[in-house]
């Protein structure tokens, strides 16, 4: 397994705002985190501590050993709060041991537009796909939770932070257009900073395309379960994230649309505290549950028992 991809480690940095506009210089170099900068490398006050075996909780401060973070699916054992988590390392805390078969693995995106910015869109693909490991900002497949065959679409926010162009858009249509045909649940985990501004109205037609697929796909009478992390923005928040049968959220995410800042300086007026968290959310009715990153593979389990009832029912009269 390429673990390589999942030692970047968070200080808690992550952009909150919409990936509507194009990365700004210093915001890439962070994100390309080719040698992640780590808490404690800093020369003068913390010398004596080793690079690249703690981070620092973001929430509660602590410092928190790596290897400890990593096998509580990097999740701060003293303030349960939420670090960010790799595509591949979610996929693998999720889905039952070597039942997970990867689609549409090789697509990748390419530059429509010949869009030239703070830097070129090709330039920043080959940068990503390096530092990542990943083709794209989201990996497909179908794969066993519990005793559920299901489509699962996770998106990994460190792929361009996990921006919808077409490449994210035709994959999870694919997922799910697949799903339908089989009869299958489909799991989407969100994470993004909405559209790919670099590729323009291509990016934005996304929206309508996955949405579309899910629109049969529920006509069809199968059930799909959104699953929204920290950020869950703009474009991916206002089609397919906020489309499912059941939507859950992990502790303390972002959701919303626009970013809080953006909100605040076209209303003119202050937003009230905790606004376009998960929590604010679930007690505003936009959201179903709130489910701990520890629980996700448990609490999947138990909604599609239920939610596959009927047709687990109409085999069982079939075969009578
Ligand atoms: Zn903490």
């Amino acid at each position: 397994m390429a673990t390589t991809s999942f030692t970047r480690k968070s200080i808690g940095a992550d952009p909150t705002e919409p990936a509507l506009t194009p990365p700004s210089v210093s915001d890439t170099q962070t994100t390309f985190a080719k040698k992640p900068k780590v808490v404690g490398a800093a020369k003068s006050r913390k010398r004596d501590i080793p690079e690249g075996l703690w981070t620092k909780c973001p929430k509660c401060e602590t410092m928190i050993f790596d290897k400890e973070l990593d096998e509580n699916a990097k999740v701060c054992p003293k303030c349960q709060h939420h670090f960010p988590i790799g595509a591949r390392e979610r996929i693998h805390s999720l889905v039952e041991t070597c039942t997970f078969e990867e689609i549409d693995a090789e697509m990748t995106s390419v530059d429509v537009l010949g869009f030239t910015g703070v830097g070129t869109y090709t330039s920043k693909l080959t940068a990503y796909k390096k530092s990542t490991m990943l083709k794209d900002a989201v990996l497909t497949g179908f794969g066993k939770v519990g005793a559920h065959k299901l489509g699962l679409g996770v998106m990994d926010f460190s792929f361009l932070g996990g921006s919808m162009g077409s490449v994210v858009g035709e994959k999870l249509t694919r997922l799910i257009e697949r799903a339908t045909e089989k009869c299958l649940p489909v799991v989407i985990i969100s994470s993004s900073g909405g559209a790919r501004m670099y590729e323009g109205m291509f990016s934005l037609m996304q929206m309508a395309k996955t949405s579309a697929a899910l629109a049969y796909h529920a006509k069809a009478r199968l059930p799909y379960i959104s699953v929204l992390t920290h950020p869950t923005t703009a474009g991916v928040m206002a089609s397919y994230a906020s489309l499912g049968d059941l939507i859950l959220a992990e502790p303390g995410a972002m959701i919303g649309f626009a970013g809080p800042r953006v909100i605040k300086d076209t209303t003119q007026a202050e937003l009230p505290p905790g606004f376009q968290t998960s929590e604010f959310l679930l007690d505003h009715g936009l959201i179903d549950a709130i489910v701990p990153r520890k629980e996700m593979k448990e609490r999947l389990v138990g909604y599609l028992d239920f939610l596959t009832l009927r047709q687990q029912n109409g085999a069982v009269a079939t075969a009578a």
